[in-house]
C-alpha cells in the first residue's frame, strides 16, 4: 500500500493537459516565489481514484494571496481575494475554478463553532481536515514534483476502501463531518472505519447535530441529495438513525429509499419528455411523500435553497391527494385533466408517476405531459381588443372558453379561436342583457 513519489508524478502527467498544465506552472510559481505549494484534498484523492475532479484546491506555505495573483498571470482568468482569510480564487475562462489558501490552522472555540483560523504549515492544513483519504497533498514544486504528502495514512485508507476520521472528537468539533461521511461512504461505497464509527456514534449520542443550524445542516443534506449514490446514502443515515435526530418527522421507510433508488430508471425512460427538470425536486418530494401536511413546511427548512424550489414542492406534496383522488377516475375529461395539473411543476408530475402505480393515474399523467401540458391558445387580449371588446375579466372568461374548446379539441386554428371568441361574447353578452 505505498505509493512512490515517481508514480505520483507520473499520474500527474496522465491528467487531461488543461490540468495538468495548471499544476505544473503552479509549481512554477511556487518555485519564483520561493513557496512550497501542494495540490490537496478531493483532488488527491480522485486522483488516486481514477476519478475525473476539476475542483483544484491549491494550498502555499507562505502568502496565498500573492501567490493567486502570480499564477492569475500565467492562467489569465479573474481572481476573486479574501485578503482577511489569505484565500484566493481564480476562474477561469473554461468555467472552472481554482481556490488558493494559504496553509492554515483551524481551531475551535467551542464544539460545533464555526472554526478560527491562523497562518501556518502544510501540515496543520492536513490536519484540520475531515477524513484520512481527504487529508493527503501532492507538492507541485519543480524539485519535489509528486511528492506525496501524507501524514494520517490516507492511501492506505483509500486502498482500504475505508473512511476514518483524525481523531476522536473530529465529529464533535464539527458535526457536519457526519453528512460528509456518509456521503464519501455511499458515493465510493466505502466503508466506516470501526473506531470512526464508535466516535460518530458517540457524537450522535451526546446529540451534537441538534447543535448545527438548519442553514448548515440543509448545505450537507442539499450535497447529500445531488449525489447518484442517495438511497445508499438514506440507508446509512436510517441504520445511524441520523434524519430522525433531525426531525422525528424525518422517518425513510425502505419503500421511499427504493423508489428514490428507481428515479434513475424513469429518468432513462423518459429522457426526453422529462430532459430539463431538476431531479432534485423529485427526489425531496419523494422523500417527504408519507410526511404529514403539517410537518412539510417544518421539513423544506432542511431541504430547500430558496422560495421557488420551495413552492414547487410543496405544492406538488400538498396536491397530491387531491390529483389522485381524480385522476382515478375511468372517463376524465380532457379539461378538468389540464386544470388539475397545469399549475404544477413538471418535476411534481414525474414525482406522481414514480410515487403511484395506478395504472390511470400514470395513464393519466403521461396523456397530460404528452399532448395536453404545452397546449395554449393563439389569440390573446389584443384580439379580442380588436374585436371591440371592452378590457375587463370578460377576458379571462372568454380566453379560457376558447383554451377548454382547444383542449378539447373542437377548435385547432387561429381563426377557428377568433370566431369561438367572438361567438362566447355575444352569449356572455346576451347572459348580461338579459
Ligand atoms: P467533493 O468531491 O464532494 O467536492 P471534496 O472532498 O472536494 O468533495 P469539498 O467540500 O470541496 O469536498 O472540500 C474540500 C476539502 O476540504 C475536502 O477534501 C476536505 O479535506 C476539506 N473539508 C471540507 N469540509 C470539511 C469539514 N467539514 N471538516 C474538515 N475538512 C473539510
Amino acid at each position: 500500500d505505498v505509493i512512490e513519489d515517481k508514480d505520483c508524478k507520473e499520474l500527474l502527467k496522465k491528467l487531461p493537459k488543461e490540468i495538468y498544465d495548471i499544476l505544473d506552472k503552479a509549481g512554477d510559481v511556487g518555485d519564483r516565489l520561493n513557496e512550497k505549494v501542494y495540490v490537496v484534498g478531493g483532488f488527491v484523492r480522485d486522483l488516486f481514484l481514477n476519478v475525473e475532479n476539476w475542483d483544484i484546491d491549491l494550498v502555499v506555505e507562505g502568502d496565498g494571496i500573492a501567490f493567486a495573483i502570480e499564477l492569475n498571470k500565467e492562467l489569465k482568468g479573474n481572481t476573486k481575494l479574501y485578503k482577511e482569510f489569505g484565500t484566493g480564487m481564480l476562474e477561469l475562462e473554461n468555467g472552472k475554478t481554482i481556490d488558493i489558501v494559504t496553509a492554515r490552522r483551524e481551531y475551535y472555540e467551542y464544539p460545533a463553532a464555526l472554526p478560527k483560523v491562523e497562518k501556518s504549515t502544510i501540515w496543520s492544513d492536513l490536519f484540520r481536515r475531515d477524513f484520512t483519504i481527504n487529508c493527503m497533498a501532492i507538492q507541485l514544486n519543480k524539485d519535489n514534483q509528486g511528492k506525496l504528502i501524507d501524514y494520517f495514512g490516507g492511501f492506505t485508507d483509500l486502498k482500504n476502501k475505508r473512511i476514518r476520521v483524525l481523531y476522536n472528537l473530529s465529529f464533535i468539533e464539527d458535526p457536519t463531518r457526519i453528512f460528509r461521511a456518509i456521503r464519501f461512504l455511499a458515493r465510493y461505497n466505502f466503508s466506516l472505519d470501526e473506531e470512526t464509527k464508535s466516535f460518530m456514534e458517540q457524537a450522535l449520542g451526546e446529540n451534537m447535530l441538534s447543535k448545527l443550524s438548519n442553514d448548515r445542516i440543509k448545505e450537507e443534506l442539499v450535497y447529500i441529495l445531488k449525489e447518484k449514490s442517495l438511497s445508499e446514502s438514506l440507508r446509512l443515515m436510517q441504520d445511524l438513525r441520523i434524519l430522525s435526530s433531525i426531525n422525528n418527522n424525518l422517518n425513510i421507510s425502505n419503500e421511499i429509499i427504493d423508489k428514490i433508488n428507481s428515479i434513475k430508471s424513469y429518468q432513462d425512460q423518459f429522457k426526453d419528455i422529462f430532459k430539463d427538470i431538476n431531479i432534485v425536486l423529485v427526489k425531496v418530494m419523494i422523500l417527504l411523500s408519507e410526511v404529514e401536511a403539517e410537518a412539510i413546511n417544518g421539513l423544506l427548512d432542511l431541504f430547500c435553497v430558496n422560495k421557488e424550489i420551495r413552492s414547487k414542492i410543496y405544492n406538488g406534496l400538498i396536491s397530491k391527494s387531491k390529483v389522485y383522488e381524480l385522476l382515478v377516475e375511468e372517463d376524465l375529461d380532457k379539461y378538468c385533466l389540464y386544470q388539475s395539473l397545469h399549475t404544477l411543476s413538471r418535476e411534481a408530475i414525474l414525482f406522481y408517476y414514480i410515487d403511484s402505480d395506478n395504472a390511470y393515474i400514470r395513464h393519466y399523467l403521461m396523456f397530460y405531459t404528452l399532448n395536453l401540458q404545452n397546449k395554449n391558445i393563439s389569440i390573446t387580449g389584443e384580439d379580442l381588443k380588436q374585436l371591440n371588446i371592452k378590457p375587463g375579466p370578460i377576458y379571462k372568461d372568454i380566453l379560457d372558453y376558447v383554451l377548454e374548446a382547444k383542449i378539447k379539441g373542437l377548435v385547432y386554428s387561429y381563426e377557428d379561436e377568433l370566431a369561438l371568441a367572438k361567438k362566447h361574447y355575444k352569449a356572455l353578452k346576451g347572459e348580461k342583457n338579459v
